[in-house]
């Protein structure tokens, strides 16, 4: 098998993997990971590689999960689905719409696989992954045993849940538990969704318009190869946020439960005039700040330097220091994007 990353991560940046193999069943998965951990050498779990950035080479085995498979059974309230970890999410949205079984709707189009949803707690629409997700089942590689969280031992925040802190190293999720209510209630609060009639709205409907928005807004990476939104939006105290209201009026800001305000982060960017500002191969969306993409034949230092200077100009600005979403893999494994680009 070609040892070439490049159709494995939707930045369509070029590295090399020492070995890559397809696991798709849990055995194979922690085969792989075991026989490469005796040989010393790293090893990298992926789902579609549509949030991550490859820095450089990687001197250890990629496993890309394909662990599939769909159960589906349903109590008096709600349809319980059991699904593998190396399911492409998007199909799995559709499927379920044709099946009858809303819930999914607002995340439709967002790309990679459902066992990649959870880490993190991925979002779109008002809906977060945290709102459906009933457990998650992971491999503790070390030890061989299976754990299921909970949802509220998964600890879901913004962009962040358990598999980014102590579950991140040598843990695979191998399938996650969704839990879809049989009352269906649309969340229709962000964008074209808010012109949706409530009374008369379908889950169709709701697909339809989170599918148009997306494939309008943005940009599609087997053109432009990127990762979504590049950074996070920022959370900031409330005192930061009244201090930068008083200069700049009309800045997008949503109070969180805990006091703290978050900003958006695509508004900063755009407020610097970098729309289409570009660094070698790699530049900034031209209908979406957030997004960096892969413009014609980018190098990861391209996209590492675009990121830089984003993150200064809207640092000097507005003393908001922004942090990436994307996860940066280095030769033996992930670095900190933050300092990365720093
Ligand atoms: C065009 C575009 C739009 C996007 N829009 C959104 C959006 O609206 N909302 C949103 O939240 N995200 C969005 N994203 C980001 C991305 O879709 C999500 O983060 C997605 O969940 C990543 O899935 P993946 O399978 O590609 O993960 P990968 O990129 O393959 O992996 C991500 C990280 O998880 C680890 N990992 C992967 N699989 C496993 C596993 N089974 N067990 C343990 N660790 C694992 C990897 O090592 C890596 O660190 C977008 C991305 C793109 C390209």
């Amino acid at each position: 098998m070609s040892t070439s990353l490049k159709p494995f991560n939707t930045f369509g940046i070029q590295a090399d993997a020492s070995r890559i193999i397809v696991a798709e069943t849990v055995q194979q998965l922690t085969n792989a990971w075991s026989e490469t951990v005796a040989a010393n050498k790293p090893v990298l779990i992926l789902g579609e590689g549509s949030n991550v950035l490859f820095l450089e080479d990687y001197s250890g085995t990629v496993i890309i999960n394909r662990i599939l498979g769909i159960e589906i059974t349903e109590d008096a309230d709600a349809w319980h689905l059991h699904v593998g970890a190396g399911e492409n999410w998007h199909q799995l949205v559709e499927y379920t719409l044709q099946k009858d079984m809303p819930g999914l709707e607002n995340l439709a189009l967002i790309p990679g696989c459902a066992g990649s949803s959870p880490i993190q707690n991925i979002g779109a629409y008002g809906v977060e992954l945290k709102s459906v997700c009933h457990y998650v089942d992971c491999v503790d590689l070390l030890t061989g045993e299976m754990h299921r969280l909970d949802n509220s031992q998964c600890r879901f925040g913004y962009r962040d849940s358990i598999f980014k802190h102590e579950y991140q190293n040598h843990y695979v999720i191998t399938a996650v538990g969704l839990r879809l209510p049989k009352l269906w209630q649309p969340v229709l609060t962000y964008g074209d969704l808010t012109r949706l009639d409530v009374a008369n709205v379908t889950p169709k409907d709701v697909f339809n318009a989170v599918c148009h928005m997306r494939t309008t807004k943005l940009p599609d990476p087997r053109i432009n190869g990127n990762a979504g939104s590049f950074f996070k939006n920022p959370v900031v105290a409330a005192d930061q946020a009244a201090e930068l209201l008083s200069t700049f009026a009309t800045i997008p800001h949503y109070p969180q439960p805990d006091g703290s305000v978050k900003l958006a982060a695509g508004w900063l960017i755009d407020q610097c005039q970098l729309k289409g500002y570009n660094v070698g191969g790699a530049a900034v969306h031209k209908q979406q700040a957030l997004v960096l993409i892969n413009e014609m034949d980018a190098s990861s230092r391209d996209v590492v330097d675009l990121a830089h200077h984003v993150r200064q100009c809207v640092g000097e600005k507005f003393n908001v220091w922004l942090e990436p979403e994307v996860r940066f893999i280095a030769a033996n494994g992930e670095v900190s994007a933050v300092e990365t680009i720093a």
